[in-house]
């Protein structure tokens, strides 16, 4: 296979490290892009890929990281949309109006501007690439307290099928897979709670809250050339969670 050149977004932590390192330990030649510079430097350096700061919300901050990947590396012919954060949790009624903006800010507006710089990248270097975009399964079904992150995701499940249409004619394709409660940096005070973590359990048919690895293959799955006839999905990991 030939070495591909990955992008990972929030590629230091949780999901998106581990899908880091698995495009890296299959041959694949990795960018770690977050804004946790130390975060990205040291993971580059464990692996032996690479790494750039990168402010996915910050027009100026994707353009110049773009540049400099490309100007480095090559075309990319990989990129996964997984930053993102919560940013806390609430009711609706009362719920800080800076929670919703940075939520939406980080998690909507900065896929939008990286699904807009690379799609622009790989049309100008004629790369048939491909795009993942990790979203939650919350963009389907409501969780009281986190309506303003669902609503993020379900903004970026949209912007999935928009840019899989408009960019299929180019033969790049852009996909989601949307996860369940995964155990991450994210989850990890709820997951510490016995009693929230029962609670979250108890909703999943499968028994168990997912494990990075559990999430990880459909990521790769997504992006390779088995998926060459898949655009405009999104593929739930969520151990049926949906079906309830
Ligand atoms: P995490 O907090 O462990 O990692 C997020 C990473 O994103 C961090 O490295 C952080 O520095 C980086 N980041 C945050 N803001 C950024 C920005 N503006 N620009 C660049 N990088 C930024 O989180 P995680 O649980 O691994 O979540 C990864 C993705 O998966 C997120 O989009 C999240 O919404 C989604 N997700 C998580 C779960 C879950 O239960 N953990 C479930 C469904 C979906």
């Amino acid at each position: 296979m030939n070495k591909r050149l990955v992008v990972v977004t929030g590629g230091a932590s949780g999901i998106g490290r581990g899908v880091a390192e698995a495009f890296q330990s299959a041959g694949d030649r990795v960018v770690i892009a977050d804004v946790d510079v130390r975060a990205a430097h040291d993971l580059a350096r464990e692996l032996g890929a690479e790494h750039v700061e990168l402010d996915i919300s910050d027009p100026g901050s994707v353009d110049a990281a773009l540049a400099l990947v490309t100007d480095r590396f090559g075309p990319v012919e990989v990129l996964v949309n997984n930053a993102g954060l919560a940013g806390g949790g609430g009711p609706l009624v009362g719920l800080d109006i800076g929670v919703f903006d940075l939520c939406m800010r980080v998690n909507f507006r900065g896929t939008f501007l990286m699904t807009r710089a690379v799609g622009a990248h790989m049309l100008t270097a004629g790369t048939r690439g491909s795009i993942v975009n990790i979203t939650s399964i919350g963009a389907r079904q409501p969780t009281p307290g986190l309506g303003h992150y669902e609503a993020t995701k379900a903004a970026v499940e949209a912007l999935t099928r928009s840019a899989a249409l408009e960019l299929a004619p180019h033969g790049i394709r852009v996909n989601a897979v949307a996860p369940g409660p995964v155990l991450t940096p994210m989850t990890a005070g709820f997951a510490s709670d016995t009693a929230a973590r029962a609670a979250w359990e108890a909703r999943i048919p499968l028994g168990t809250i997912a494990s990075v690895a559990d999430v990880v293959p459909s990521v790769l799955f997504l992006a390779s050339a088995d998926a060459g006839h898949l655009t405009g999905v999104s593929l739930q990991v969520d151990g049926g969670q949906l079906l309830t």
